[in-house]
This record gives C-alpha cells, structure tokens and sequence, in this order.
C-alpha cells in the first residue's frame, strides 16, 4: 500500500437553502428577522438564520476520489471558511485519509496553546473530521461504521423534535400525525412552549396516549432550582427525559439538577470536546448525552460516547441544521454504538434537504434508514449548487 493516495486539495463551501417558516416555525411575538437574515428567538434568546445554512467540506485525494464532509455554519459560516480554507487545509494537504483519528488530533494540537479548544475552530475540525472519514471509507471500499469497530445497528430509532405550529392544537395535531406514521417518541422546545411548559407536556399525555415517550427541550432556561421546580410538576405526565434546564458555564446547577431530579436528565449539544464531557461525566450531572456530529466530527464523537458508556450513560445524538451529511455521519458512528436507544430526528429540516443529497439515507416508521454504500453513503446532489453563498472577508 506504498501508493495509498494522498490528500491533495481540501475546499469549503457555505450553503443556504431558502425556507418558507423558520427553524422551530412561525415567528413569536416580538420576533422578526434582521437585515442579514437571522432571527433571535426570545425564548432561549439565541440566534437562528432564516435559511438551512451550513458549510460543506470537499476534500479530493490524489487518484480523484472524493470526501465530503459537513459541519455548523448556523450563523457566520465565513468564520468556519476561514479557518478551514487558511489554517485546516493547507495542514493536512499530503496527508493519508488513513490516518483520521491522528489528523482529528493534529489539527485541534495546532490552536490549543492560543486558547482555540471550542467553537468556530472545534467546528471546522469536525467538518474536515468527516470528510477525511468519508474518503478513508471510500478508498477502502467500505461503509464508515465498519471503521469504527463495527455496526451493531441497520435502523436507528428516532424520536420527532420540535412540534412547530402556532397554537397548541396544531402541535398536538402535528403529533397525532406523526403516531400515524409509526413514530411515538416527541420532543417539545421550550423556546416556543407558549402556552407553558407544564401545559404543553399534559396536553401532548392526554392526546397521544400513556405509551407515547415525550421530551422537553428547557433550552438553557432556569436556575437550578427553578429547574427542579418544574421538572417536578412535569412528572405525572412522565418524561422519558429532559434536556438542558441550565445555563452551559453552570457546571454546578448542571450537577445539582441532574441529582436531583426523577426524570433522565439529558445535556451536551453544545459541547465539542472530550474534556468538555468529562467533567460532566465525573460528577453524574446526565445520564443521556446529545453529541452534535456537526460540532464534533467522527473521531471526537466516538471517543466522547464510548467514555459515556464507561460511565453507564446513554448517547441520545443532536440533529441540526444542514443538509443530512453530518447527519449521515452521526448515523454511522451511532450504529457502531452499544449504548444509543434512539436518535434526533428534526424532521422539519432533514425531509425537505434530502433532495439535495444522493443517499438511500430516510427517516420513517419512527426508525432512520441506514445510508448504504461505500465511506457515508451521501453526496451532495447537482441541485445544492444553485444555493452556493458568497464567502465574506472575515
Ligand atoms: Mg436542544
């Protein structure tokens, strides 16, 4: 294997696909989008853009084979640009798609010294992450899970996140036609529960019977022991988990809930990093964790959830905004996994960007369908193209 091919060119590309209501749906009250179509959702006070927008990584080896690879450009997609086009790519130009793990390793090494260890540059990285996975899987002729140990699952299961619709009604009826469909596990955003957290859970119990697993989103939202308060008056309707009652610096209140409560505490799409997870493992703050793909890439992403299953946790995956290639990714390094019961779905971003990707890759009956084929089993369809955005000096 002297000839192995090497990699030779790595580019990025910032995607933005139109949508007619924004992530989470309709505007809420006070809400509007600004100038460079981002809306702050009042509710968890954060920002989204009125589009899918994500960031895709191409990387192309010697011999013409090609890796794809996909990672967070929710907001400010030209930071991640950047830094892939000028720091990531140039690095690991030369390099054998072989060796992802120690490339993964290597570029998050270059920045740690300057304070670089999260955000926009962990991003990068876990989109480049990807896509060296990607080639490795296509030049060797295999499906990525098998590179990770081996698959375990052909079906994941997947809960419905986000119940969008602008009263409560149409959420429960959203719901209802969901079940229809064979999924029964829902989750609820706080951000846009404007009826009331408490509400919206009793009212999601009473319309879609006693089987039915329903999960609430707090969205960084209270105190501690607001937090506990609330999780209480949840529990006759039964939450099979909920999910980040506390601001991400509260390392403590994180613990505090999470001993406290009598419901799963499930928390981490937001962070990007072993050591990020580690100290949360170390005082049981979760027994579920959500590892965004789109932050952390493949070889993060294993190492953070087989830590998690030392520690007799579950792994829960996030699903974000893009356009289903960290998706895939999160897919194959979930089914390698002996610790996952189910995955994110958000149905309201992953069914209508399937058409701009070639994959056997679905989500129905409440179970994704495995992508099959060589590397992930995804590539970008001609028709992405057309939502190419212009990369801006940063
Ligand atoms: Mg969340």
């Amino acid at each position: 294997m002297k000839n192995f091919p090497k990699i030779s060119k790595v580019e990025s590309f910032i995607i933005s696909i139109p949508r007619d209501t924004p992530y989470m749906g309709p505007l809420g009250p006070g809400e509007s989008i600004n100038s460079r179509g981002y809306l702050v959702r009042l509710g968890n006070k954060s920002i989204y853009p009125d589009t899918d927008q994500s960031v895709l990584i191409k990387i192309t080896a010697e011999d013409g084979t090609v890796g794809w690879g996909e990672t967070y450009g929710i907001v400010a997609p030209s930071a991640v640009t950047s830094i892939i086009d000028d720091v990531l790519g140039p690095v690991i130009t030369g390099r054998d798609p072989r060796d992802a793990v120690v490339i993964q390793e290597d570029l998050y090494d270059l920045m740690r010294v300057r304070g670089f260890f999260g955000g926009y540059y962990v991003d990068s990285i876990a989109g480049v992450d990807i896509a060296v996975w990607d080639l490795f899987g296509k030049l060797v002729g295999q499906p990525v899970v098998k590179l990770l140990g081996g698959q375990r699952m052909t079906s994941i299961p997947a809960y419905v996140s986000g119940l969008p619709g602008s009263t409560l009604d149409a959420r429960l009826e959203l719901a209802r036609d969901f079940k229809a469909r064979g999924f029964n596990a829902f989750k609820y955003h706080s951000a846009v529960s404007f009826d009331g957290i408490v509400t919206e859970m009793r009212t999601l119990r009473e319309g879609l019977g006693s089987e039915a697993q329903l999960m609430v989103d707090l969205h960084w939202k209270f105190t501690a022991q607001e937090a506990i308060q609330l999780v209480e008056q949840l529990l006759p309707y039964r939450p099979y988990f909920v999910e980040a009652p506390c601001q991400p610096e509260d390392i403590e209140g994180q613990a505090h809930v999470g001993n406290n409560i009598k419901v799963p505490l499930a928390l981490g799409e937001e962070w990007r990093t072993v050591y990020e997870y580690r100290t949360r493992m170390e005082r049981r703050s979760m027994s579920i964790i959500q590892p965004e793909m789109g932050h952390i890439g493949i070889s993060q992403f294993m190492q953070i959830c087989r830590m998690a299953n030392a520690f007799h946790m579950k792994v829960i995956p996030h699903a974000s905004i893009g356009i289903g290639i960290f998706q895939a990714a999160s897919l194959h390094a979930t089914a390698a996994l002996p610790n996952c019961p189910m995955h994110e779905y958000q149905h309201s971003i992953f069914d209508r960007n399937l058409k701009y990707v070639k994959t056997t890759m679905r989500c129905e009956a409440g179970a994704f369908v495995f992508p099959e084929g060589v590397g992930l089993g995804i590539e970008p369809a001609e028709s992405v193209w057309q939502f190419v955005k212009k990369k801006e000096s940063v």
